[in-house]
């Protein structure tokens, strides 16, 4: 049977696509070179470095998250170039081995998937590096697997004091538009990110932000790139898409720029910490009572973007979410090392209080009905913390 109601999206991406979204990307074709699209997409253009934090270069693929990276990299490095990259989680991993199959030589800084890098040992790892063999810096700046944010000013210091010179490329893709991402600002030299988290639009589109420093390396770069070349895309009207512009996804894009801009960035990351910060605060109810508990073991490293819980020791997570999904919400699920373990609450994007107790309305439901130990009450503790900090 159809399931009744509103279904409660709470996965972390892709994420709730606004009504007023959803109606602008159902706009009619139009041809992407004449001068009303071209008025469109200049807009978008421009609307989207302004959420990237940079007035430098912009280069955007059809293709999800994945595209982005790839084409981060090719444009950037050469076959036998070594990159070092953060580890974090699922999504490090993954750009890790992307990198290895282009023939990228990929050095990694281990960490505890718990509590995140150490600075001290990247510094470390840097200052090992005399002969400045490593090309560029990957970090994942919120790792959706994990629920764990990492802090780019203070990465941009480190490389800045150990006077390294390698690239600083960074993967927004769970942050953008959620938490707090300035590129100029930060020193970053490639951002990438996709349509379908914080911008609040459908899979399709990803994009990187390059800096001046980058596309001087772009200009030596030898990886093998057809589709993703920016030197091709910059011979283009779009300076972007080798080939068709998907058209729909800027009407949507105009959209959901206009909410952003509308609700005004940081009022935007206000919010998505209040709704964060109510998920946590009934996590760590139901911890007690040997329960469900935040992944996360780092205080100041837990994302706004997406939480990731830890089911008790036996206790199926996969269970929970099928349970959970009887009532028409849909749980993010733990990914590799984590499936099965671990459970996902997204919380970014097209998202209210109502939505987010809705959710943790239906889990602790799960919980008992699945007999997973907890200390029931957790969704009143986070509806007490979101009269507190109401404004
Ligand atoms: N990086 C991060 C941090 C992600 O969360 C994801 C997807 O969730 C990706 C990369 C991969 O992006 P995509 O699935 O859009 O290819």
């Amino acid at each position: 049977m159809t399931p009744r109601g509103r279904h409660f999206f709470a996965n972390p991406g892709p994420t709730n696509i606004p009504d007023s979204v959803m109606h602008a990307v159902a706009h009619g074709t139009v041809d992407f070179n004449g001068p009303d699209f071209m008025q469109v997409f200049e807009a978008c253009h421009a609307g989207l470095k302004r959420v990237l934090g940079t007035t430098q270069h912009l280069f955007m693929y059809t293709g999800s998250g994945h595209a982005a990276w790839e084409a981060t990299l090719t444009n950037l490095l050469s076959p036998g170039d070594r990159i070092l990259v953060i580890e974090t989680g699922n999504f490090s991993e993954g750009w890790a081995q992307m990198a290895t199959d282009l023939g990228i030589e990929v050095q990694t800084l281990p960490a505890d998937w718990r509590r995140g890098a150490d600075y001290g040992e990247l510094a470390t790892a840097l200052e090992a590096d005399r002969e400045h063999r490593i090309k560029a810096l990957c970090v994942v700046h919120n790792e959706t697997s994990t629920g764990m944010t990492l802090d780019l000013p203070r990465i941009r210091g480190v490389l800045d004091t150990t006077r390294h010179p390698a690239l600083y490329l960074v993967d927004t893709i769970s942050s953008l538009a959620s938490i707090p991402f300035r590129m100029d600002e930060w020193g970053i030299d490639a951002a990438v990110g996709g349509s379908q988290k914080g911008l609040m639009l459908p899979v399709g589109f990803s994009f990187t932000g390059v800096s001046e420093k980058a596309m001087a390396a772009h200009a030596a770069a030898r990886l093998p790139k057809h589709y993703f070349s920016w030197t091709a895309m910059l011979r283009r009207k779009h300076r972007s898409f080798i080939g068709t512009v998907p058209i729909a996804l800027f009407y949507g894009l105009q959209e959901s720029l206009r909410l952003i801009e509308e609700e005004g960035l940081e009022n935007l990351f206000a919010r998505h910490h209040r709704l964060a910060e109510a998920v946590r605060v009934c996590v760590r109810h139901w911890a007690g009572n040997n329960g469900p508990e935040l992944f996360c073991l780092a205080p100041e490293r837990f994302s706004d973007s997406v939480t990731t819980i830890l089911m008790p020791e036996g206790y199926n997570a996969e269970a929970l979410r099928a349970r959970v999904a009887t009532m028409n919400v849909a749980l993010g699920a733990g990914l590799a090392r984590l499936a099965g373990k671990a459970f996902r609450i997204g919380h970014l994007g097209d998202l209210n209080e109502a939505m987010v107790l809705g959710t943790l309305g239906a889990t602790e439901v799960g919980l008992k009905l699945e007999g997973v130990p907890h200390a029931p009450g957790g969704v009143s503790a986070a509806i007490a913390y979101l009269a507190e900090s109401a404004g």
